[in-house]
């Protein structure tokens, strides 16, 4: 339903505020955006607030975010006017909240070969992996443009029911598609898969080890997946003792980061290790060594030898351990 009165602004009911209450906020987190689940289901205020000409679409092509690079790169918004021309027959569009009572959608493009071709965005920036642009953008504009590559991802790999195989249908504003089977009608909603990430150590030295695929010179913590049936403190231990062979405890946690490369959330610890012998797994790891806090505050931050991008989860576990000792 088509409201005519058209709100300059959005403004969300029965205000409920974003509490920030993370020691350490990291990148790609912290945008102070009001999800405001409780509209999700609002026809009525979903309506109004696509009208609304303070809305803005967040683009998602393929993956990619839509920025204006140069010296200071910035994400682009599109106006809501945008959108019958943009979505196609069938628009994937998803409500991410309200920040500056202003009302924020994600829409996947994707099905578009050319998008430079349209005329709404003609001139308007290019497709960016935000992986490549996001330690430019400001934390806000990060944080949002993780939230939509993160969401449309889930979207574009759940058009069928897990359990039946029907297609399945976008419902409450793109955060649940449910299978249109009528003897199945299972709810799918959208997922981030848990993964830790850990500064090791053990004295004055940390442990950092350096995969194939990383930028020459980098080192950086250990990651891996959390399993089924441990609890993060267990997956912290396991994947330390599998890729390096050392036993740790104090696992401690520090903080999290959104990680929508494609669809993580990077839970981050120290944990104490009980020796320094290693037995590195060479199918996970190139190399891994112990490294002194004077020698990572020496870092030359070249080919030799760099640490994890700055936007990261583990540069910060390395940074908050290093000025600490
Ligand atoms: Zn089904």
């Amino acid at each position: 339903m088509r409201c005519s009165k058209v709100p300059a602004r959005c403004t969300v009911p029965a205000g409920r505020a974003t509490l920030l209450v993370a020691m350490h906020v990291n990148f790609y987190a912290g945008s102070g955006l009001d999800r405001s689940a409780h509209v999700r289901r609002d026809a009525d205020w979903l309506e109004r607030a696509l009208h609304a000409p303070s809305t803005r679409l967040v683009p998602v092509w393929r993956s990619q975010s839509l920025v204006e690079m140069g010296d200071a790169p910035t994400p682009v918004w599109l106006d809501p006017s945008h959108l019958e021309t943009l979505a196609g027959t069938s628009p994937m569009l998803a409500f991410m909240g309200v920040l500056d009572e202003i009302a924020h959608f994600a829409l996947d493009i994707s099905h578009l070969e050319r998008p430079e071709d349209e005329a709404a965005l003609r001139g308007a920036g290019q497709f960016v992996d935000l992986r490549n642009a996001g330690a430019l953008l400001d934390r806000t504009s990060g944080s949002l443009l993780a939230y939509a590559r993160g969401l449309m991802y889930w979207h574009a790999r759940h058009r069928h029911c897990g359990v039946c195989g029907h297609p399945t249908l976008s419902e409450d504003a793109g955060h649940v598609r449910t299978c249109t089977n009528a003897a199945c009608k299972a709810q799918h909603f959208p997922r981030t898969d848990p993964a830790v990430i850990m500064l090791v150590t053990h004295g004055d030295h940390c442990l950092l080890g350096r995969q194939k695929m990383f930028l020459p010179g980098m080192h950086s913590t250990l990651a891996g997946f959390v399993e089924p049936g441990e609890s993060l403190e267990e997956a912290v231990a396991r994947e330390v003792f599998e890729e390096t062979g050392v036993r740790v405890v104090d696992v401690r946690y520090h903080s999290s980061q959104p990680w929508p490369f494609p669809g993580s959330i990077m839970l981050g610890f120290h944990a104490r290790a009980l020796g320094t012998a290693l037995d590195i797994d060479t199918n996970e790891l190139e190399s891994a060594s112990w490294f002194s806090r004077d020698a990572l505050r020496a870092s030359p931050e070249n080919d030799t030898f760099r640490l994890p991008r700055k936007v990261s989860i583990a540069r910060q576990l390395v940074e908050h351990w290093m000025n600490e000792g």
